[in-house]
């Protein structure tokens, strides 16, 4: 029956300004619940501009955005995130003087969903055995599962990933792909960013091409492994 539910994200003619500078040019994609879609393109091509706006962070855009059907582009972005939308910047978001335990007691439980804290453990065993810890002690990789771990918390079904496996190891990748499987079983819908290619072509459904600020192309994750080498000299990675 998924074809009756409306899209989780619906993002529409979108354009946005950093000031005077136009950066958003008609940006339009959607992502169905419980898809796994991703946002490739060059550095400065928008991708993290697209997420922003979603948040509700960027102070001029015009166009539609739309969640489950409901208009998000007039709330704010605490309204925003607890409609259920959880958005992880490239830089993490996680409190590094606290231990593990205490960054993922934060996040206000914004609806009943929310996962519980042993549950997040059952999840991420990494997680479970360095509780105590500090979270600036643990890996890339292990930062990476507690900020996705704190959104999880909060309820989110809908999460906006920026550059998940930037920066990590290829065998941390792996463990960041496991969690994504494991969140894509429990019907997770993820929009995220990455520039990875080989990650992406295994665990995303399909890949939105960003260029000048708008998709000029939509790739099958079949397309996107078979073109990998060109793609990956197109991104410049
Ligand atoms: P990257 O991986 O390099 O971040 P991206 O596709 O995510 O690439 P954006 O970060 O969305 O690109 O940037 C899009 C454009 O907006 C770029 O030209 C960038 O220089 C500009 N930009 C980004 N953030 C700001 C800001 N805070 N103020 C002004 N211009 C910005």
């Amino acid at each position: 029956m998924r074809d009756a539910l409306p899209p989780a994200l619906h993002v529409r003619d979108l354009e946005a300004w950093y000031g005077e500078s136009h950066v958003l040019h008609g940006m339009t994609l959607r992502v169905e619940q419980g898809e796994v879609v991703t946002l490739v393109g060059r550095n400065g091509a928008g991708k993290t501009t697209t997420l922003r706006a979603i948040m509700g962070m960027l102070e001029k855009v015009k166009g539609a955005i739309d969640h489950e059907g409901k208009d998000l582009l007039a709330l704010r972005s605490n309204q925003i995130a607890r409609r259920g939308i959880g958005y992880c910047p490239e830089e993490r978001g996680i409190f590094a003087s606290l231990s593990v335990e205490e960054n993922l007691m934060l996040p206000v439980n914004v609806s009943a969903d929310g996962m519980e804290v042993a549950e997040l453990y059952t999840l991420f065993p990494n997680l479970a055995e360095r509780r105590h810890g500090q979270a600036n002690k643990l890996s890339g990789g292990e930062q990476q599962m507690l900020a996705i771990a704190r959104i999880l918390r909060t309820g989110a079904t809908l999460l906006l990933l920026d550059e998940p496996t930037e920066g990590l190891a290829p065998a941390i990748v792996q463990q960041i792909a496991r969690m994504f499987r494991l969140l894509r079983e429990r019907a997770y819908t993820i929009l995220l960013v990455e520039q990875n290619v080989r990650f992406a072509s295994k665990l995303a459904d399909r890949h939105y091409v960003v260029e000048h600020g708008k998709v000029i192309d939509m790739l099958s994750s079949d397309d996107l492994a078979i073109r990998r080498s060109h793609i990956e000299t197109y991104l410049g990675v």
